[in-house]
């Protein structure tokens, strides 16, 4: 048991010892990745609450390392936020999902633009100086009806910085919708909510994704109900299951996002199947 341990202890250090070198590793190698090309962007639809109609596009991040494969934004966002690379990294965000959005209104020639683009923000970059004026600048850049742009935050990331509120109000003048990612894991006090620009929340998949018929689902009800009193749009993440679509039907949630719709995938795939 003692030579167990011991050859356990070892599997652990090399084990941390490796995924230092990973991080080392990858920091170095994003402040590169940009000028390579190595980002880019997956997109998920949202639909309506029949499921049917495209009501919204999430942008997601993903790294095509050259040796690593495929990276999650999970691991290397972290990265990204310890260091100012997120400014830059998050205005390439912004920039391209712009674009695509442009190019979509042009190609589909949407008359009436049924469905909204969101993008991701970091809580540091509230921080960013010139965050609002690059924001507004891609805006009218590529034509962007504002009121179609999203960008959403996470409650936690939120907490500590309190004096994002001013930025946040800044933005929500340029017009685009605010949307509280993650809603409900946070620690954001409940009152304080009102105070900040949000006019969407983004319930987290946990709620969803916890809600068994007869038991759990009272905490997806809540929520929900919280939400719709306040006048939140309301988005339900990490559908599933046609049961939990059903759950979410019932509650009446404004929009639904999950693999049960479709999973993050490149533009092509959302072209064909909700655009075309
Ligand atoms: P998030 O914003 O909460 O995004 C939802 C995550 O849930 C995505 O993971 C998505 O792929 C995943 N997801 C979608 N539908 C389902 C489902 O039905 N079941 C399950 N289990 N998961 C589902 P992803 O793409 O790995 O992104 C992880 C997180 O990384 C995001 O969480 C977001 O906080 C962050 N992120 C992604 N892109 C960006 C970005 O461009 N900028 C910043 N700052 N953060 C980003
Ligand atoms: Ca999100
Ligand atoms: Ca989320
Ligand atoms: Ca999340």
């Amino acid at each position: 048991a003692k030579e167990a341990g011991r050859n356990q202890a070892q599997y652990y250090s090399r084990n941390f010892h490796e995924q230092i070198e990973k991080r080392a590793r990858l920091e170095t190698d994003l402040s590169k990745a940009i000028d390579d090309d190595q980002f880019i962007l997956h997109y998920q639809p949202q639909v309506d609450v029949d499921g049917k109609r495209l009501v919204g596009i999430e942008a997601l991040i993903r790294w095509q390392h050259p040796q690593l494969g495929m990276i999650s934004p999970d691991e290397f966002i972290p990265i990204a936020e310890e260091s100012n690379f997120i400014n830059e990294l998050g205005r390439w965000v912004i920039r391209t999902a712009c674009a695509q959005f442009s190019h979509w209104l042009e190609r589909f020639n949407t008359a009436e633009i049924h469905f909204s683009v969101a993008v991701n923000l970091s809580a540091k970059q509230l921080k960013d100086k010139g965050l609002i004026d690059y924001c507004r600048d891609c805006i009218e850049h590529y034509k962007i009806p504002p009121k179609r742009f999203e960008l959403e935050l996470t409650e936690s990331n939120l907490v500590s910085s309190l004096d994002a509120v001013d930025t946040l109000n800044e933005l929500a003048e340029i017009g685009v919708e605010l949307a509280l990612d993650d809603f409900g894991t946070g620690y954001s006090s409940l009152s304080h909510l009102k105070a900040y620009p949000f006019s969407i929340l983004k319930i987290d998949k946990s709620f969803v994704q916890s809600a068994k018929p007869g038991q759990d689902e009272c905490m997806l009800k809540a929520v929900c109900a919280f939400a719709k009193s306040l006048n939140y749009k309301t988005v339900a993440e990490g559908i599933e299951t046609e049961q939990q679509h059903k759950l979410c039907a019932e509650l009446n949630i404004d929009r639904l996002q999950g693999y049960y719709f479709g999973r993050p995938s490149e533009v092509d795939v959302i072209e064909q199947k909700w655009l075309a």
